[in-house]
Formats: structure tokens, sequence, C-alpha cells
């Protein structure tokens, strides 16, 4: 077996150790709250019942949006938005970017595009060898690109795109009801353990209430790491319930699409209401269910300025009509170049971390971007 597929499998496999984690602390705290909390510290029958039945309901609507996050395969473009065979063997022949484009302008004819690199070239993954759709990006950790990516999540191990947004939004939305509906409930026991352990020794602890036995540790811990954990997934919930309400992605929230117009970070944003139909889609009754629901195919998004900015008249919805001069791409060409000097002379300046949304104190999740290069290597990993 060659080294470097030993090391993608060890990698494979490291990268389950984060949901691995999350999921003892699942069963561990399913075990504390009903065994521990429910049956042998709660005196109360009706509160036991009403906790235990509230408890599974969060329970179910969790773990079924985390699994739906989890193992939901990340969108990828269609083939239309491969190269056919011909141009394809062509653009592998072609060293100079302006021809390579020209390829790449004519393959894209007819294809739904809108959004392009800064030097205004098509967006064109090398890796996957495939013209990128509006909002996709590659992922390097999936080795794909993925469809309205948004960020590749460890914590899921999956990239979080098109395909399990919703799910994505659903888990940190249970996952914190879960925490809160633990925190609240444990709460009374937590103190009453508290108390009771510092007031008085283990003999004079009175019969039949909350005696120093082993629950008491797991009542205690249960309220720490609910109450961390919350804190922690409300600042995440939080700053994607804004995204959602601006038609955003993580990627395009640090790094606007490039229109026909220029940068526009809120280019595909279409009004509260239908961007959070974007995601959700337009039927309520589904909105709480990790049922796929989201609005289009991930391939093409409704985007503002493409038909409704009357500054500009001109900018057609085909995208050949969008198609730069050949001067113009010239420019762009020559901008491009420039640009990706400048970033390489500044690559040391550059910050290649982008630190996205805290879900623990213990680490945090990490978003993937590809630099939009003319040409080479596309996949830039920031970490
Ligand atoms: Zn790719
Ligand atoms: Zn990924």
């Amino acid at each position: 077996m060659a080294p470097t597929h030993v090391l993608r499998c060890c990698q494979r496999g490291l990268a389950w150790i984060p949901v691995i984690f999350i999921a003892l602390v699942v069963c561990w705290s399913y075990y504390a709250y009903v065994v521990e909390l429910c049956i042998y510290t709660i005196p109360c029958i009706a509160e036991k019942i009403i906790y235990l039945v509230l408890f599974h309901l969060g329970f179910i609507m969790f773990v079924w949006s985390y699994w739906k996050t989890i193992f939901t395969r990340p969108a990828r473009p269609s083939k239309q938005f491969c190269l056919p065979k011909a141009e394809k063997e062509q653009y592998m022949r072609e060293e100079r970017p302006e021809s390579q484009q020209e390829i790449l302008w004519r393959a894209a004819t007819n294809l739904p595009l809108y959004t392009h690199t800064g030097a205004g070239a098509i967006r064109y993954c090398d890796r996957c060898q495939v013209i990128k759709p509006d909002r996709c990006h590659h992922c390097s950790a999936c080795d794909m690109c993925v469809l309205k990516m948004d960020h590749h999540c460890p914590w899921v191990n999956n990239c979080v795109g098109f395909s399990n947004y919703k799910f994505f939004i659903l888990f940190l939305c249970y996952s914190l009801l879960y925490c809160l509906f633990i925190a609240t409930t444990v709460l009374q026991y937590f103190i009453k353990f508290w108390t009771l352990c510092r007031r008085k020794s283990v003999e004079h602890c009175p019969k039949n209430e909350l005696p120093e036995t082993r629950a008491k540790f797991h009542v205690l811990f249960l309220f720490f790491v609910a109450a961390m954990f919350c804190i922690s997934i409300l600042s995440l919930f939080s700053y994607h319930l804004w995204l959602v309400g601006k038609n955003r992605s993580t990627i395009e929230a640090f790094r606007a699409p490039v229109f026909r117009t220029g940068s526009d970070k809120n280019g595909f944003s279409l009004g509260f209401r239908k961007n959070i139909a974007q995601v959700f889609g337009d039927q309520k009754r589904f909105w709480l269910l990790p049922i796929f629901t989201s609005q289009g195919d991930g391939l093409t998004f409704p985007a503002r300025l493409v038909n409704t900015d009357p500054e500009q008249p001109t900018v057609s919805l085909h995208p050949e009509a969008n198609k730069p001069t050949e001067d113009e791409q010239a420019s762009a060409f020559s901008e491009s170049n420039n640009h990706v000097q400048i970033n390489e002379n500044l690559a040391n300046d550059e910050p290649k971390h982008l630190e996205n949304d805290t879900l623990s104190s213990a680490g945090t999740i990490t978003i993937t971007m590809e630099s939009e290069s003319l040409r080479g290597e596309e996949t830039s990993h920031l970490i």
C-alpha cells in the first residue's frame, strides 16, 4: 500500500474523533439524566414522567438532525459543469491563462453563472476539473467541490453546504434546546447536592433526601457540561441564524461574491422572508424537521442585482452577455497575475486561519476556502 494512501486512511480515521467524542458525551448525558437523575434521584413520579417525556422528545430530534448533518453527502456540481472531453484536453494542453479562459468562456456559454473571480475570470476548479457554479467552493478536507459550501465542520466530519445546511441549523437548534433543558431541570438537584455536600457529612444525611451517592457526581457534571455547551452553541447558532436572514454563507461573510457589477455581500439576499424560505422551504410545518426542504437545486440561485439593479440595465440573465470583451479579459488576466503576485508577497502576512465559530471551549470549527487564482492549484486550505 502506498504511503500516501495509508496517510489518507489515517487522516480519515482521525477525522472521526470529534464525532466520537460528541457521541460519547451524548451517551453519557443520556445515562446520567435518565438513570441517575430521573430514576434514582427524583422522588416525585409525576415530575419523573414529565421530564422523561420532554427529554426523549428533545433527544430524538437532536440525534436525528445530528445524524442527517453527518451522513448527508455534500452536493457536488452536475455534469453540465464539467468540460466536454475535447475542451478538457485542450485546456490541459494550453499553457497560457488567456487561452484557458477562452476555453472556459466558451464552455460556460450556456451555464447559469453570475459570479466570477475577483479578476473577472470564470471560476474553475483544477482539482475537480469543473466550472464552479455560483456559491460553490472546493473543500480540501473533502477533496471535492461542494455546492453552496458554508464551511467544513470537524464536529460532524462533513462539509456543511447546500444539501445539509438546514440539518446543521436544526442540529444547533436542538442541541441548544437539549442543553438548556438539561441545565434548567438539573439546576435544583445540583443546588441540593451542593448544599448537602457542604452542610452535612455522609452519616448525617437524612434518608430519602439526596444522599451522597454516585448520582451526585453525574448530576454535578451534567449541569456543568450542559451549561458550558449552552453558552458555546448559543453564539454559533445566533451567528448562523443571522447568516440565514441575510442569505449568506460563512465563506461569503468573509469574502463577498463577485458579480458582474462588482463584489456584493448581499448579492443573494432576497429579503428576510425569502431568505428564510431559501433554506427552510415555504412550508412552515416542515421547518423544524430534519427533512430536506431547501429551495432550488444548489446550482443556481436568484441573485438580487442580476435582475433588479436599475443602474445596471445592460446586465443580462444570459451569461454570454456578461462575458467581458477581449480587452477586459486581458486586463483581468494582468490584474489576476498581479493579484497572485501580491498574494505571494503577502503570504506570510495574511492570516491563513479563518477561525469560524466556537462550538465548545474544547475547540473551534474551521472553514476551508480556496483561493481563486486564475490557474494552478486552487485549494489553499485555511484552517
Ligand atoms: Zn474542486
Ligand atoms: Zn469538506
